[in-house]
């Protein structure tokens, strides 16, 4: 039987823009190659001309990108010889380091804020087999000790500081240029740690580059600029972070980062410089969202498209919708927002909010089925 057409991973669809060699083993779970979906209800009610697209990021293999960036990250790990991988994580980070984890037979440690986690990361985290440390603290203190204690013992930090990460995270940019056969104008996204909004913008620059030669980009810190082409064509890139914690808003970090959206529920980001140079590069913009935007926008999105994300993701939507309408993002445009993760890791946020929701309770009779119909027609 042949298998020359079964999708087989990011690593191997772009390793000849990837740093690994033509035998490097990739540990991988088939992630990446998510649905470019067009909006089509909420443009209509916004009443604007404009396409929206959502990556929806949410279908990788644990429910979010960071699955882009885990299977770069444990290729490498592996290959160099590590036994034992770590991170600090909000949820996501933990539940993909778990899986890649275990699919590699080796060991992952997670650092997760007690309390402070949803109950489906928890879930992953437990399931894969991780060996999970609850801290009394938040995700920046246990940033600070993965980076200490990764000196001290033998384990590899899965984080994004670990540039592998970056470069697995930018193929969402390659294959959201394959299917709109360009780039879009905007493109609009979550910012926590600001890893992602990195990646984003060098594997547009790396797409749009008309280089014979592919040219790898990375931000370079001595002339905080990225280096490689400067190609027209690539987008405006625009960070949403929540009111609770939106350091890129305040112009410095935030003591108590606190927002409903946990997963970006951080005060200090580690791509600081970076996502600076992205929203510099692209004529780009940071802007908050409060926790009750971030949370309508979700339910928005849920209720006229069909499409369940977790708070944080939707704060690309629900920033792009606002921009639309203020005309900051032109008419006309084409716009990508990124859903980075799936609606079914927070349950207890979606139930909470969601009193309003028509839940009946009748009698097993068709009599009672049938007129709950009628009434709710
Ligand atoms: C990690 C994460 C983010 C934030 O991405 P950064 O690279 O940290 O800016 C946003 N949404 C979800 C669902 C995430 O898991």
């Amino acid at each position: 039987m042949s298998n020359a057409n079964r999708y087989t991973g990011l690593v191997d669809r772009y390793r000849d823009r990837l740093p690994v060699s033509a035998t490097t083993r990739a540990i991988s779970l088939n992630e990446g190659n998510t649905p470019l979906i067009k909006l089509e209800n909420i443009p209509r009610m916004i009443g604007k001309d404009v396409e929206i697209y959502v990556k929806y990021e949410g279908l990788n293999p644990t429910g979010s990108f960071k699955d882009r960036g885990m299977t770069m990250a444990v290729t490498k790990a592996v290959e160099e010889g590590s036994k034992a991988i770590i991170c600090a994580s909000t949820g996501n980070t933990s539940a993909s380091a778990a899986a890649y984890a275990a699919r590699a037979g080796i060991k992952a440690f997670v650092l997760i804020p007690e309390g402070k986690i949803a109950m489906g990361k928890m879930a992953q985290a437990m399931m894969y087999g991780a060996i999970t440390m609850q801290i009394r603290g938040n995700f920046d203190d246990g940033m600070r000790l993965v980076k200490e204690v990764a000196d001290q013992a033998p384990v590899t930090i899965v984080n994004s500081i670990n540039p592998y990460r970056l470069q697995g995270q930018k193929t969402i940019a390659y294959e959201i240029v394959d299917a709109l056969g360009r780039a879009p104008d905007y493109h609009c996204l979550p910012v926590g740690n600001a890893g992602n909004i990195t990646a984003h913008w060098m594997g547009y620059t790396e797409a749009v580059a008309d280089t014979a030669q592919f040219e790898q980009v990375i931000y370079d810190a001595a002339t905080d600029a990225f280096t490689g082409p400067k190609p027209e064509g690539r987008p405006v890139m625009v960070g949403y972070q929540a009111s609770g914690a939106a350091p890129f808003l305040r112009g410095a970090p935030v003591e108590q980062p606190e927002t409903v959206a946990t997963a970006i529920r951080i005060g200090n980001p580690q791509s600081w410089n970076h996502a600076k140079a992205v929203v510099k590069e692209s004529s780009g913009w940071f802007d908050e969202l409060t926790d009750t935007e971030i949370l309508e926008a979700q339910r928005l999105l849920s209720m006229y498209e069909g499409i369940f994300c977790e708070p944080a993701s939707a704060a690309s939507v629900g920033g792009a919708i606002r921009d639309i309408k203020a005309g900051k993002i032109a008419e006309g445009s084409v716009i990508v927002c990124t859903v980075t993760g799936n609606g079914l890791k927070d349950p207890d946020t979606a139930i909470k909010q969601c009193e309003d929701a028509v839940m009946l309770s009748i009698d097993a009779t068709m009599q009672d089925v049938r007129s709950s119909i009628l009434s709710n027609m």
